[in-house]
């Protein structure tokens, strides 16, 4: 059981019930690499029970009139808040992020259930003008039950996505939240089930990634899957989906450029971008990384940027005093240490960080490789850590052409005075997201999402919660 009396047992959620399993593994603090708990690898019947409690759940969740749906919701919420100590802190120690990024997070979340628990009172359908005896009706009905699946990165913001999107629209979930860091989902499933949601509506298993993820797509009640993680996880999971004929949510990996202008101030870009790549240590999918800066500007934008990296506190994230916390696995610190070596081995000046901090935990400064060669493998691999590469372009045909070239497209950021330009990124930027002059790439009213390798769908926004409802068209010939 649970190592620290600040984290809870980690156990499914099936029907309202908390059912453990005789396989289990450890979870780790990042920090200090100490065992804080442990997670159930849910088996067949496990998930055979999860599956049947969905289809009881969705039965009862899809009758329950939308305001009542929307006051459960909102009461969950109101409870989130009121916990988001308790939240954050497990946050903070099964993923490393500093308390005060978990504690956005956690109200990250209550915004995008909130949202689209109002947004799930007007899932209007509409009526399409006809001859007088005959009625086009479009309906918008739930999908069905949805089958989940979150990453590591944010906790509690992409359940909060999956799950506000399914009960708003109506469905029922089985959600299988990150193995590495799953305390938070717990947290969300508790203060549901206090606020009244029907057993069955949100279940949650725990365990082998795949073997979740092959029976919950195979399995004919499951109508939509949505994962966030990476892209070559998404290219597998969508086409054991297509072989069911089942939608899917990819919200996959990314490789953001940031088109630096001539006419943008260095100084307050560079120590900005800081700020944008040290959320959640540059472990984003829309985390700047490919920094493109006119010449003209970037040995101030670099010495800016330097400047402010190298002025960061990186340490315990449950010290409020941190402004980066370590990387949330071991895999993430290697792939750092190999890629920033690699580049310097290959030609790429470092202008500062590039090695692991201490030997215990994984924690890596914020990391600046400047004037990268283009055969490193930082330029097409998405680091998903603290790395920045700063490269200098000369006319913006370049830096648009730069920007385009990896089969990656999900954000992209400008920093720019000229309304002209910034009109033109925006027609021409190979991305689902593109925010000019600051770093926030999403909200819960704005649709987000990538294009390419980045994955398809949207979560957030109008266009997010449509993924949970199908379009039915009704014709009828009225009869006298
Ligand atoms: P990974 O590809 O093994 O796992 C990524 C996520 O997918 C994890 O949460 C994991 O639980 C899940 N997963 C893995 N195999 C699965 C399967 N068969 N079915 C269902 N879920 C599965 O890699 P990793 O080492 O955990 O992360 C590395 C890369 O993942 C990063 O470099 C980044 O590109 C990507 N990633 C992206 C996001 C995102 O927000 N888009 C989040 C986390 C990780």
């Amino acid at each position: 059981m649970a190592s620290s009396n600040r984290y809870p047992d980690i156990l499914h959620f099936i029907n309202g019930i908390w059912v453990n399993s005789t396989e289990r593994r450890s979870v780790i603090n990042p920090f200090d690499e100490s065992v804080i708990g442990e997670i159930p690898c849910a088996d067949t019947t496990n998930l055979d029970s999860a599956v049947s409690a969905a289809k009881s759940g969705f039965l009862v969740w899809k009758a329950t009139p939308p305001a009542k749906r929307y006051q459960i919701m909102m009461t969950a919420i109101k409870l989130i808040r009121e916990r988001i100590e308790e939240f954050a802190t497990v946050m903070t120690l099964d993923q490393g992020k500093p308390i005060a990024q978990s504690r956005l997070e956690v109200l990250r979340g209550c915004d995008i259930i909130e949202w689209d628990a109002g947004e799930g009172l007007r899932t209007y359908g509409r009526i399409i003008p006809s001859e007088p005896n005959m009625r086009h009706s479009v309906l918008r009905q739930p999908i069905g039950i949805v089958a989940a699946f979150s990453p590591w990165n944010f906790p509690m913001s992409s359940p909060a996505r999956k799950i506000g999107g399914s009960l708003a629209a109506g469905c029922s979930l089985i959600l299988k939240p990150p193995e590495e860091t799953p305390a938070a989902a717990v947290l969300m499933a508790k203060a549901f089930a206090d606020a009244g949601l029907p057993p069955g509506v949100l279940n949650l298993v725990f365990g082998d990634a795949a073997k979740i993820s092959s029976y919950l797509i195979a399995e004919p009640a499951v109508r939509l899957i949505t994962f966030t993680g990476s892209t070559a996880v998404g290219k597998k999971l969508a086409a054991q989906a297509g072989q069911y004929m089942k939608p899917v949510v990819m919200e996959l990996g990314g490789h953001a450029p940031v088109i630096v202008c001539s006419d943008a101030d260095p100084e307050s870009a560079g120590s900005l971008s800081v700020l944008g790549k040290l959320r959640n240590a540059g472990q984003v999918c829309v985390a700047p990384t490919r920094f493109l800066v006119h010449n003209a500007i970037f040995e101030a934008f670099t010495n800016a940027f330097a400047l402010k990296a190298n002025d960061l506190k990186v340490g315990d994230g449950l010290n409020p005093e941190n402004q980066m916390g370590p990387l949330a696995n071991r895999r993430r610190m290697e792939a750092m240490e190999s890629l920033a070596e690699d580049a310097v081995n290959k030609g790429a000046r470092l202008i500062c960080g590039g090695k692991r901090i201490g030997k215990t935990g994984y924690l890596f400064p914020m990391t600046a490789l400047a004037d990268v060669p283009s055969n490193a493998r930082i330029m097409t691999e998405e680091p998903f850590g603290p790395i920045a590469i700063i490269n200098r372009f000369h006319n913006l045909e370049e830096a648009i052409h730069t920007a385009n070239s990896l089969p990656y497209g999900l954000a992209a950021y400008a920093f720019t005075k000229s309304a002209a330009v910034a009109n033109r990124l925006a027609l021409e930027l190979e991305v689902g997201n593109l925010s000019i002059n600051h770093f926030t790439a999403s909200l819960a009213e704005t649709p987000f999402g990538g294009v390419k390798d980045s994955g398809y769908g949207r979560e957030g926004g109008i266009e997010g919660l449509m993924h949970y409802m199908i379009t039915k068209n009704v014709s009828h010939l009225m009869q006298e």
